[in-house]
């Protein structure tokens, strides 16, 4: 199943728009796959989409506590 944000999703557009092989991989481990371990699908659902920093990559779980702390959501 793929990510329910893969068609909106502003991530690659905005920042992998010159990065397509990453792009790919990104993608092909995260929004086709686990998108349940990405950081921007966790803020999402945490918090809501408006709330994704622009520049949060799929990998950096390890910030999603900080960001979610300081929206005061944990
Ligand atoms: S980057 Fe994350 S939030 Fe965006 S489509 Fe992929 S899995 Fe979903």
């Amino acid at each position: 199943m793929d990510c329910e944000c893969l068609a909106t999703c502003p991530f690659f557009n905005d920042q992998m728009a010159d990065k397509p092989a990453t792009s790919e991989l990104l993608k092909n481990q995260f929004c086709k796959g686990n998108f349940e371990a990405c950081a921007r699908y966790i803020i999402f659902k945490s918090a809501g989409r408006e709330h994704i920093p622009a520049n949060l990559f799929p990998t950096q779980r390890d910030h999603v506590d900080q960001i979610l702390k300081d929206l005061q959501i944990q």
